[in-house]
């Protein structure tokens, strides 16, 4: 066993798979799992360390009792003999519960008897905790204090930020605070600084897309949008993007809010307002130091619109969010935001839309054959067999484990350029997209829920009229 290799896989990994980490020899890491098949666990493994995997079977109790042993070091305390307050040690056990769960956020919030913590995993709240009304003034005040915010001030909404460490593994804490009517409610969203840049084919792009969205995204120039609600997974399929380019060679920058990965060789710039940068400065910044790729984390008004749309056209490959239902719905979301037709129609080359639904937990989903009322409602045969969530250790009986991305993807070719510059209206750009081979997210997701990867219910709850 050596100490290095076993310091490669993350604390809430390793728990959380049941990964043991046994030798590393160059780029090659050696790790115990309970299951060698699972490939899912080898490619997170891969994705978190960088570096090859070979996996190795061991009984799941051994790999266990091992981590145990491994992982086991007391929690230091505070300056000498002196006791933590309640309230720290709470705050404390909130985060790091978080962070063992892989949360993407916690909401601490006032609730009638006291204060409620609740964590998002995969996309769904869950209540953790609750805390007595005393107690939860004081945690709120602590992690406020935390995040360099003013704690005497309970009637404005604020922001922070704080760094905070889990077994060795560095988060960035983005707090925001709201006056509720109860009292202040607090969330907090985690940055993992362990997390490696996504690769473009561990995307689950549907095969007919992957091809040409790799096209695009090596592209001299263009517009690429990646359209989609907030927690859609955009941003990662932008990073994903920005990773098929190449480093060395080219001028790669981005302007984020807030910089969730942070990415090797590329210029990423945080939006900071309050200094003085947005996304329209930092853009006309990064003009004048001649780019090839520039990511817009987000194209939220007119004049960030405009200076992006106008660096389609002249030599680079743009990247930018929208909030936009579906791909083609994203025209015209572009025009609301005054970028001109013909820019759009000259410069777009690709919109995507994504969701991210839960992903059925592999040890525990159970076979069953589908009723006549779902039949008519998704338009599949009566009596097909699918899947649905049962729950075990290993899924925190949720029956759900992780989440699968569910793509569309508008190609902007001539005839797509001619309907837009025609004045096309979304439907009638939907319509002409179809003839061309579009398929909907919503086609992709019912794919994935027959293939068992995901459920019906999960594309109810995410594409809920849509
Ligand atoms: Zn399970």
């Amino acid at each position: 066993m050596e100490a290095d290799a076993l310091r490669k896989i993350p604390r809430a990994l390793a728990f959380g798979h049941d990964v043991l980490s046994l030798s590393s020899d160059g780029n090659e890491l050696t790790v115990a799992v309970p299951d060698a098949g699972e490939r899912e666990i080898v490619e997170k493994i891969r994705f978190s360390t960088g570096m090859q995997v070979r996996a190795l079977e061991a009984p799941r109790d051994a790999i266990r009792e091992r981590l145990k042993r491994i992982y086991h070091n007391p929690i230091p305390l505070p300056d000498r003999g002196v006791v933590e307050p309640p309230a720290v040690a709470v705050a404390n056990d909130i985060m790091r519960a978080a962070a063992l769960a892989n949360a993407s956020d916690v909401h601490i919030e006032p609730v009638e008897d006291g204060g409620r913590v609740r964590q998002r995993v995969d996309g769904i709240l869950h209540v953790c905790r609750t805390i007595t009304p005393e107690l939860f003034a004081q945690v709120v005040s602590r992690v406020k204090l935390l995040a360099g915010m003013d704690i005497a001030d309970k009637r404005q909404p604020q922001d922070g930020r704080y760094n905070l460490e889990v077994d060795g593994c560095c988060f960035d804490a983005r707090v925001s605070s709201v006056p509720t009517i109860a009292g202040e409610k607090l969330a907090v969203r985690l940055l993992a600084d362990h997390v490696q840049t996504p690769r473009l084919d561990q995307l689950n792009i549907p095969d007919e897309y992957y091809d040409a969205f790799k096209k695009a995204c090596k592209a001299p120039y263009g517009f690429i949008v990646a359209a989609g609600p907030t927690g859609s997974g955009k941003t990662t399929t932008l990073y994903a993007a920005l990773s098929e380019r190449d480093a060395l060679s080219e001028n790669l920058c981005s302007v984020e809010d807030p910089i969730e990965v942070r990415m090797p060789g590329i210029s990423q710039v945080q939006f900071n307002p309050r200094a003085g940068v947005t996304f329209a400065c930092a853009l006309r910044a990064f003009l004048r130091q001649d780019p090839n790729v520039i990511m817009v984390g987000e194209m939220r008004d007119q004049e960030t619109a405009a200076v992006a749309a106008a660096a389609s056209l002249s030599g680079q490959l743009v990247l930018t969010t929208l909030h936009s239902n579906d791909a083609p719905s994203a025209i015209e979301r572009l025009l609301e935001l005054g970028v001109a037709r013909r820019t759009i129609s000259a410069g777009l080359s690709v919109v995507i839309a994504q969701r991210l639904v839960r992903a059925l937990c592999g040890r525990c989903r159970a076979e069953t054959t589908l009723d006549g009322c779902a039949a008519s409602e998704f338009n599949i045969p009566e009596g097909t067999v699918i899947f649905k969530p049962t729950g075990c250790s290993e899924c925190a009986q949720t029956g759900y484990r992780g989440r699968v991305a569910l793509f569309e993807m508008l190609f902007i070719d001539d005839v797509i350029r001619e309907a837009i510059s025609k004045e096309a209206t979304t439907v009638a750009i939907r319509a002409v997209a179809r003839q061309r081979g579009f398929r909907s997210m919503f086609g992709h997701g019912l794919r994935r829920a027959m293939a068992g990867e995901t459920t019906l219910n999960e594309l109810r709850r995410v594409l809920a009229g849509e």
